[in-house]
C-alpha cells in the first residue's frame, strides 16, 4: 500500500489551526488530563482515497493529510485492495473513489463500507451528457475524466462538498484550485495549437485520452482499449502500425501505469516498413508521478503530459512547462 506522504504544497500552509495543525498537535495530547484533551478540537476526519489525483485534489480542498491507496505505476484498473487498504479503508471516515467502473476491484468493499460511513464516487459527478462510452462495454461510460480539467472540476466540486460536510472549509483551496484549472486549460491549448495538424494523432499503451482528444480536437489511438484488463491482438497492432506509416507520426507514448511491451511491437512494425518512430516520452495515464514531486500532483501530471506531447510530436512547449516546474521537487 502506497502511504501518502503529502508531496502538495498544501503542507506548507498548515498552520496550527488548520485540520492538519490541529492533528499533528494531537499527537502530544496523550499525557494531559482528560478534560483537557477533551476541551481540545476532536481528531479531523481521516480521508482516504482511491488513486492519487483524487488524493491530491482532496488535499488541496481540505489542506488535511490523505491517505492514497494507488501510488504511482499503479494501474487502477486491474489493481486488488490489498489487506492493508482494506485496513485503511475500514478506519476512514471519509472515503473518495473515482467510479465510473475505475476501480473494478474494489465494487463490493466499497458497497460494503458505503452502509457504514461517507464513500463518494467523485467521477460519477460528472453529469452523463458530458461522459463518453466504452466502446467494448454497452453503458459503460469512459472513467478517464482527469485529463479534461474542465470535467475534473465536477470530480473537485464532489470531494468539496463531501468535505465541506466533514467540517472542512474548502473556499480557499477551491479558489486556487479552480485558478490552477484556468492555467492548465490556457496553456495546453496554446502549446497543443503548435503542433503541426498532420500529426496531431496521440498513440498510446492504453485508451485513457478520448477526453483529451474531444477536449483538443485530437485523434486519440490506445494499443488496448479503456480497461487494461483486455491483451493488444495482433489486428489492432497492425492496425496502428499502417497509420504511424501512412500518417508519417513521428513518436508514440508510453505510460507510466501500462507496460509497453505492445508498443515495442509497434515500433519494431513501423520500423520493418521503413518509418521510424520514437517513443516521445512517459505519460502519467492512470497514476501520478513520485510522491513529493510536482509531476506527483493532479496539475503537475497534466502538465507533463501536455509539455510532452507537444514537444515530441514536433510542437513548442517549455522544457519544464507551464510554470518551469517540471523535474522539480514540490
Ligand atoms: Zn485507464
Amino acid at each position: 500500500m502506497a502511504q501518502a506522504t503529502d508531496p502538495s504544497p498544501f503542507r506548507l500552509h498548515a498552520g496550527p489551526g488548520s485540520a492538519l495543525g490541529r492533528r499533528a498537535l494531537l499527537g502530544g495530547l496523550a499525557a494531559l488530563p482528560f478534560a483537557a484533551r477533551a476541551a481540545m478540537a476532536s481528531a479531523p476526519p481521516v480521508i482516504v482515497a482511491t488513486t492519487g489525483m483524487i488524493a491530491d485534489t482532496a488535499r488541496r480542498l481540505s489542506g488535511a493529510e490523505v491517505t492514497a491507496l494507488m501510488g504511482p505505476g499503479i494501474d487502477p484498473h486491474s489493481y486488488r485492495p490489498t489487506r492493508g487498504d482494506i485496513l485503511a479503508l475500514s478506519r476512514a471516515d471519509i472515503i473518495l473513489h473515482h467510479g465510473l467502473h475505475l476501480e473494478a476491484q474494489f465494487t463490493g468493499v466499497l458497497a460494503d463500507l458505503a452502509t457504514k460511513k461517507t464513500v463518494v464516487a467523485v467521477g460519477e459527478a460528472v453529469p452523463e451528457q458530458d461522459l463518453l462510452s466504452d466502446p467494448e462495454y454497452t453503458g459503460r461510460p469512459d472513467p478517464h475524466i482527469w485529463f479534461d480539467p474542465a470535467l475534473w472540476r465536477h470530480a473537485a466540486a464532489a470531494i468539496a462538498t463531501a468535505l465541506d460536510g466533514a467540517g472542512f472549509d474548502t473556499a480557499p483551496g477551491a479558489a486556487a484550485l479552480s485558478q490552477d484549472i484556468d492555467a492548465l486549460d490556457a496553456y495546453a491549448r496554446t502549446a497543443l495549437a503548435t503542433v503541426p495538424e498532420p500529426a496531431r494523432i496521440l498513440v498510446t499503451a492504453h485508451d485513457a485520452f478520448a477526453y483529451f482528444g474531444r477536449a483538443h480536437g485530437w485523434q486519440v489511438e490506445g494499443i488496448q482499449g479503456i480497461s487494461t484488463e483486455s491483451e493488444a491482438g495482433l489486428a489492432r497492432i497492425s492496425q496502428l502500425v499502417d497509420l504511424l506509416v501512412t500518417r508519417a507520426i513521428p513518436a508514440v507514448f508510453v505510460e507510466s501505469s501500462v507496460s509497453d511491451r505492445a508498443m515495442q511491437a509497434l515500433i519494431e512494425g513501423a520500423a520493418a516498413q521503413g518509418h521510424s518512430v520514437a517513443i516521445g516520452g512517459e505519460l502519467f495515464s492512470d497514476a501520478m508521478g513520485p510522491e513529493g514531486s510536482y509531476e506527483g500532483t493532479w496539475p503537475g501530471m497534466i502538465d507533463h503530459n501536455i509539455t510532452t506531447i507537444t514537444r515530441a510530436l514536433g510542437g513548442t512547449a517549455p522544457e519544464r512547462g507551464m510554470a518551469g516546474k517540471l523535474g522539480a521537487a514540490t
